[in-house]
């Protein structure tokens, strides 16, 4: 799915520089493995302190998982105070993945093996791995379902849309904006897609630190601005808590309600879909992601080759870095039934 995209800058490139650093050749079992997890901006990261926690514990490493709710400097003393205490692999889901160069490189002259988790880490030759769901296609996948959404509901074109991007820190929010934007800029170059405030770059969409706050405030401002006689018909979301910060905007301006995308399958998101207000969301199970992270750290201890499927496509500006990616799914009120099979807080609700 992502062979014939060239990108620019730090996302996904095709530039290869050939396999990965050599995984560790084991170490003891009962090790400690630290876990940097950003700030508590979506409840996927709230569910992965949980998981790992509870997995590492049960496969008997001593596992040091922290939040960085302080921000990045919070961040780099975490990451710092693990290379301290002796973890073997530091698994890190970066607030500014940029940011913590002198951090890894420390990590990385102890011995420990680095992995980027969700986030990929940016500008340093101290990363071995990278885990995440293919952020190029949840993009791809929220620009499909607003083109689709907007035929459902609103009928012919043309149609008047916004667009919302992630906070300009995380490495994962231009890659979303990219993903959707393969999509959607056709349709806006040949008259389908109207972007009335004339806000389509990246930088002008961008919603500071994920923040619902920061996106209610620029939806309450374009809908003042650019849609006062106008319907507003649609709107790009990166994410779930974006999507119901949009959504609360519009209820408040009196506006029929756009069709909102979204990401992450949060609880309030998911019951906004089967009430049909939020129009999609992605699913990216946490659950599984966290469990593969595992796995790399199992496998590095036992000493074997960890699993790739993904050699290619995450240049962080330095170095390709090999990645282990599970797939997206979309999820709309046509699906939301089936979808979250399996899963014990969604799987209840839907039913
Ligand atoms: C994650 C998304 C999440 C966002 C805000 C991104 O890096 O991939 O799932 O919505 O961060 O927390």
């Amino acid at each position: 799915a992502i062979a014939a995209l060239a990108l620019t800058g730090c996302g996904r490139s095709e530039t290869s520089t050939g396999g990965g650093t050599e995984g560790a050749s084991g170490f003891e079992q009962d090790s400690s493995i630290g876990v940097a997890l950003p700030q508590k901006t979506s409840e996927n990261w709230v569910l992965a302190e949980k998981l790992f926690n509870e997995g590492l514990t049960e496969a008997g490493f001593k596992p040091d998982v922290q939040f960085a709710n302080g921000g990045v400097s919070e961040q780099q003393n975490q990451i710092s105070a693990m290379v301290t205490k002796g973890a073997k692999v530091i698994i890190v889901g970066a607030i500014d993945g940029s940011q913590l160069g002198t951090q890894l490189k420390q990590a990385k002259d102890s011995g420990a093996t680095i992995i980027a988790y969700d986030r990929l880490l940016l500008n340093t030759e101290n990363v071995d791995y990278y885990v995440a769901y293919d952020n190029f296609k949840v993009g791809e996948l929220q620009g499909q379902a607003l083109l689709e959404g907007l035929e459902e509901k609103k009928g012919e074109g043309p149609y008047n849309i916004e667009l919302f991007a992630g906070s300009p820190d995380d490495a994962n929010a231009k890659v979303f904006f990219d993903g959707a934007m393969s999509v959607l800029k056709p349709k806006i170059d040949d008259g389908t897609l109207k972007v009335l405030s004339g806000q389509n770059s990246f930088e002008q969409a961008v919603t500071q630190g994920w923040k619902a706050e920061n996106a209610q405030r620029r939806a309450d401002t374009l809908l003042t601005g650019s849609y006062s006689s106008e319907s507003l018909d649609g709107v790009l979301s990166p994410n779930d808590t974006l999507a119901r910060a949009v959504l609360t905007s519009v209820k408040a301006a009196g506006k029929e309600l756009p069709v909102v995308t979204g990401q992450d399958s949060e609880v309030e998101s998911v019951k906004s879909i089967m009430a049909g207000e939020q129009y999609s969301t992605i699913n990216k199970d946490t659950r599984k992601l966290v469990e593969h992270a595992i796995t790399m750290v199992k496998d590095l201890q036992a000493g074997k080759d960890l699993e790739i499927n993904d050699e290619n496509s995450y240049n962080n500006g330095v170095k390709t870095v090999p990645a282990y990616l599970l797939e997206p799914v979309i999820v709309t009120a046509a699906n939301v039934k089936t979808a979250y099979e399996g899963d014990p807080v969604l799987e209840p609700i839907t039913k």
